[in-house]
């Protein structure tokens, strides 16, 4: 063998084996959460692998895991879900991991709202599983993140420390950001009509009032008397404005506007993370509020 032939070889062996030992290092975590995904990587960085199983613009309430992601899942060190019951499925996520990795429920970790349940529908009080519309929440989030990271993988937690105060530093300009742009909107104005009822925690931080045409999730239907309780109180109220969402059939709201002199607003992203603007948690929620605010004023 040649010197130069040589030499080659003993830096690919030597190149595989450090990717191999950086790659055996990483945190490998499995995603239910478009929020969870963002704040694990932002947090994580280098030091985590993360598939996200639920993927930007998917229905989280509608979701199943399918066998492809639950083989993900029984790879995975960290599972991370959205919590206060969005998930029906964390019997299948335990079962894959054989019990091995921790199982997160990042929003069950903070307080809820709790939402009325519709005439006819059966459970007295239901919590809302909305919980990142409300910025103060994701920050919660992004520090239960880091603290999971730094009981996985201690020695890197000056790392983890820093880049979760970055992202903390973030957060905090964005919520001054969402701030400035309600306060355009005089107090009387701040009336939400939205499909389904996604954005009781963005009106409680923000002084909105709010009215959804459909129940908790997007598969509670919205019945006749809801509907036209509904129409009474936009013409009553004098609503200038109602919105779509991205994962929603438009059909009734669209029957709303025929019956008011409330016009679609534009389209609000209710269930996480989005395509375009909406692909990171900070364009999600400028394009919410600035929609919202620039229909309304
Ligand atoms: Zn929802």
């Amino acid at each position: 063998m040649s010197l130069l032939k040589k030499i080659l070889l003993t830096f690919c062996i030597l190149a595989a084996s450090i990717f191999a030992t950086q790659a055996a290092d990483q945190i490998k975590v499995a995603s239910f959460s478009t929020i969870d995904s963002e704040i694990v990587q932002q947090v994580g960085g280098d030091h985590v692998e993360v598939v996200a199983l639920v993927k930007p613009g998917v229905d989280p309430h509608e979701y199943e895991p399918t066998p492809a992601d639950l083989s993900e899942v029984s790879k995975a060190q960290l599972i991370l879900t959205s919590g206060k019951h969005m998930e029906n499925y964390l019997n299948k996520l335990q079962e894959a991991t054989g019990g091995k990795a921790d199982l997160l429920k990042v929003g069950d970790h903070f307080s809820s709202l709790k939402m009325k349940p519709r005439e006819g529908e059966k459970s007295s009080v239901i919590e809302d599983p909305h919980w990142w519309h409300s910025v103060g929440n994701v920050k919660q989030a992004t520090k239960i993140i880091r603290d999971e990271l730094i009981k996985l993988d201690p020695a890197d937690k000056a790392d983890f420390e820093k880049n979760s105060n970055a992202y903390l530093a973030k957060l905090d300009a964005l919520d001054d950001w969402l701030k400035r742009k309600v306060a355009e909107l005089p107090r009387d104005q701040r009336k939400l009509v939205t499909s389904h009822d996604a954005f009781q925690y963005l009106a409680r931080d923000y002084g909105f009032k709010i009215e959804a045409i459909e129940g908790v999730s997007a598969e509670t239907e919205a019945s006749n008397k809801h509907v036209s309780d509904l129409i009474d109180d936009i013409k009553k109220q004098g609503v200038k404005a109602i919105f779509l969402e991205n994962t929603l059939n438009p059909k009734v709201t669209t029957e709303i506007t025929r019956e008011t002199s409330a016009k679609i607003g534009g389209t609000l992203y209710p269930d996480g993370l989005g395509t375009g603007d909406a692909s990171t948690y900070e364009g999600m929620m400028k394009h919410n509020v600035a929609t919202i605010v620039d229909a309304l004023k």
